[in-house]
């Protein structure tokens, strides 16, 4: 496909409308394009104040972020680490770096994220060293239930909100859950630095730790001492000079996203085999991606929509493919949401669901052609 091609509405691109250029030129002006910079820390600063935790560090990626995670929190070979299977496959690569085994939990069907119930037949089973949460598309996991079962267990929970800046349980907000959070500022991202991610904590000490192994285990002294295994982890100052622009428009995109999945929900009201993904009462979503489930009646399946998309040049995904029926991951234990072997909640979804054009940059005449190509295959 031509990138080029300025007619296709897209599933999500980068939508950069604010001083993104300015800061940036910013950046390279003043000499500091590397890894240090005031930008950097500004992000940091912002994002620690936002989500509301007491310490962040930048890093090149979100997955980077969850490798750091995993190293804080002691993981090491042979170790068990849980990871939600219905993600994607980010959210647990950084196990396999680390030479230890995952174990897959199945999801809930409520917000598609990790079922509480397969958790605690997982903990029957198994004793983790951590756990790994996701907040799926933009909603969080059911936390308090989640981190009730892990209490007392010794286990390290990493939240995985790389999808879900902006969004809140109860109030408080994605990626302050757990001993470690993490977001994302990939380009598909709810804001991008073009490419980076973010580890977050209240353990200042931790991240000050993670921070080291990011920039090459590099000992504080002048001439280079190595101890332990470094990365080259941080993030960029002129990443992090999009990032800044980015962050101011953040509530702005949070706003717009939602207005997609109003009008998305408004229109389909009427189809009774067509569900927008709910989001549940409790919480808040960044609205990164509007997501639909067809129910098992349905005669539309959803490579129907994908496909009548496609055709008009709209771009359409499915949902994440559970990490559990990943060839990568076959050898790896699943535990699932129900109690006999019927396949799988993640599965059902993966197999009835689908993401919807969510680009900030389309506008509601584009939406309307996607609304009514959808309609008129009911
Ligand atoms: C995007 C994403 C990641 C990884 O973030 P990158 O910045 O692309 O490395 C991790 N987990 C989930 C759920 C994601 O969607």
């Amino acid at each position: 496909m031509n990138n080029n091609n300025t007619s296709r509405i897209y599933l999500a691109r980068p939508d950069i409308r604010g001083q993104e250029r300015v800061y940036a030129t910013n950046a390279l002006e003043s000499g500091w394009v590397t890894t240090l910079g005031p930008y950097v820390e500004k992000l940091e600063k912002m994002l620690a104040d936002y989500v509301g935790v007491e310490s962040t560090c930048a890093t090149t990626s979100g997955t980077s972020a969850i490798h750091l995670a995993l190293k804080l929190a002691g993981v090491k070979q042979g170790d068990i680490v849980f990871c939600q299977s219905l993600t994607f496959c980010a959210s647990a690569n950084p196990i396999m770096y680390e030479k230890a085994k995952p174990v897959f939990i199945d999801s809930e069907p409520g917000s598609y994220n990790m079922s509480p119930r397969a958790l605690k037949k997982a903990l029957e089973l198994y004793s983790p060293k951590a756990v790994i949460i996701v907040d799926l598309y933009g909603q969080s996991a059911d936390m308090d239930q989640l981190l009730e079962l892990c209490a007392g267990h010794n286990i390290t929970v990493i939240e995985d909100a790389a999808e879900a800046l902006g969004s809140t349980y109860k109030g408080k907000r994605c990626g302050s859950f757990g001993a470690y959070g993490i977001v994302s500022f990939n380009g598909n991202k709810i804001i991008t630095c073009s490419g980076g991610g973010m580890l977050l904590s209240n353990n200042k000490e931790r991240v000050n730790k993670a921070r080291f192994w990011a920039t090459q285990s590099r000992e504080p002294v002048l001439h280079y001492e190595h101890k332990e295994v470094g990365y080259n982890y941080r993030l960029s100052n002129v990443s992090a000079a999009i990032g800044c622009a980015q962050f101011e428009k953040l509530e702005e995109r949070i706003a717009s996203k939602k207005h997609i999945y109003d009008r998305y929900e408004a229109a389909f009201a009427g189809l009774p085999h067509l569900k927008m993904l709910p989001v549940m009462d409790d919480r808040t979503s960044n609205y990164w991606l509007s997501c639909v489930k067809l129910s098992p009646e349905s005669k539309v399946q959803p490579n129907d929509i994908i496909e009548a998309l496609e055709k008009n040049n709209i771009e359409a995904r499915p949902i994440w493919k559970p990490m559990h029926l990943q060839p990568l991951f076959e050898d790896f234990p699943f535990v699932s949401h129900y109690s006999t072997e019927r396949a799988s909640v993640s599965q059902e979804i993966f197999d009835t669901g689908l993401c919807l054009p969510s680009d900030t940059n389309m506008s509601d005449e584009d939406q309307d052609r996607i609304i009514s190509i959808i309609k008129e295959l009911f």
